[in-house]
């Protein structure tokens, strides 16, 4: 029982700590060296002190059980924790706690995102029929929107409380409307809105989101997951205005459009949203960044093929290490 608490206390909550932190000077590093100002690469490069260690920590320690490693001898990261941070039997305690905590955590968000999945469908289900004005309008332009996309015209619900958002789960994807915003946009305003939760669509973000929060959840009271994912977060909406706008959605429109979302939601939340998440920092930048009237390049194939040298880098050096 105390070598089970062992194992969950090193695999997810020392090592994944030890290896987020080690990914956080590196991609912190790697940022400010190459001066990288793509959102999308940005969100990538956020992602590893997220992603990274919680793969490898379980990749790792599967292929040791199904094909142990032909070295008794541990290496220098798993002696040390084992000499100096696990065996005190207090510390194993707290440590396999959490390390349960953060699995029951992670289901958790698993769980969710099937409850909201399908609730979703039930309520577009039973919102198929109606015919109001609002339905027909939102609907005409997502069936524009997703012409100019290629793609598959996403699922309209209307909610009457929360703000706008997305899912998409391969095949299935829906766009949640709260139909008390939606009447208080005009139309540019409306369709910057839709062009923006259909960008999260194209982009499956909603499966991305779900795997990172999953991967913070894991490594629930590490604070570096929390940050990391908050930057993750804001890349995503970064890349995201960046692609409404190339999809001809109107930049200022979709700026005014968050400012009277944030209205609405500090209007009908019982805590300020935004005051409870950390301030207004992230909705700020957004906004700025739309009121810049730069048209934002795609990143070159020579930025991405940085990212991926440096995710196979990171990669290699931690296999090694471990
Ligand atoms: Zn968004």
């Amino acid at each position: 029982m105390i070598e089970l608490a062992q194992n969950i206390a090193s695999y997810i909550v020392i090592e994944s700590a030890i290896e987020s932190g080690l990914l956080w000077l590196l991609a912190l590093a790697f940022l400010r060296l190459f001066r990288v100002s793509s959102p999308n690469v940005r969100q990538v490069v956020f992602a590893l002190p997220l992603v990274l260690p919680v793969a490898l920590v379980t990749v790792f320690h599967v292929l040791d059980v199904v094909v142990p490693f032909p070295v008794d001898r541990p290496g220098p990261v798993e002696s040390f924790i084992s000499k100096w941070l696990v065996l005190p039997l207090p510390l194993v305690v707290v440590f396999s706690l959490a390390g349960v905590v953060g699995i029951a955590a992670s289901l958790a968000v698993l769980v969710r995102q099937g409850l909201v999945w399908s609730g979703a469908r039930g309520t577009w289900r039973r919102q198929r029929r109606d015919n109001s004005p609002l339905r027909y309008r939102c609907s005409a332009i997502l069936d524009v929107l997703a012409t100019r996309l290629g793609c598959r015209a996403p699922k309209l619900v209307l909610t009457d409380r929360g703000s706008a958002g997305s899912l998409a789960l391969g095949w299935w994807s829906y766009i949640f409307v709260p139909r008390a915003l939606a009447v208080r946009l005009d139309d540019e305003e409306l369709e910057a809105l839709l062009a923006h939760e259909i960008g999260h669509v194209v982009r499956r973000d909603g499966l991305l989101d779900c795997l990172a929060k999953v991967c913070r959840n894991l490594m629930l009271f590490n604070p570096l997951a929390h940050l990391a994912l908050s930057r993750f977060e804001l890349e995503r909406e970064l890349a995201t205005d960046d692609l409404t706008a190339r999809s001809g959605g109107n930049r200022l429109a979709l700026a005014s459009c968050l400012l009277k979302g944030y209205r609405f939601r500090a209007r009908h939340a019982w805590v300020p949203v935004t005051r409870l998440l950390g301030g207004t920092s992230a909705l700020e930048s957004r906004v700025q960044r739309l009121m810049r009237d730069v048209a934002p390049l795609p990143p070159s194939t020579g930025v991405w093929l940085t990212v991926a040298l440096f995710v196979a880098g990171v990669s290699a050096a931690f296999v090694v290490i471990l």
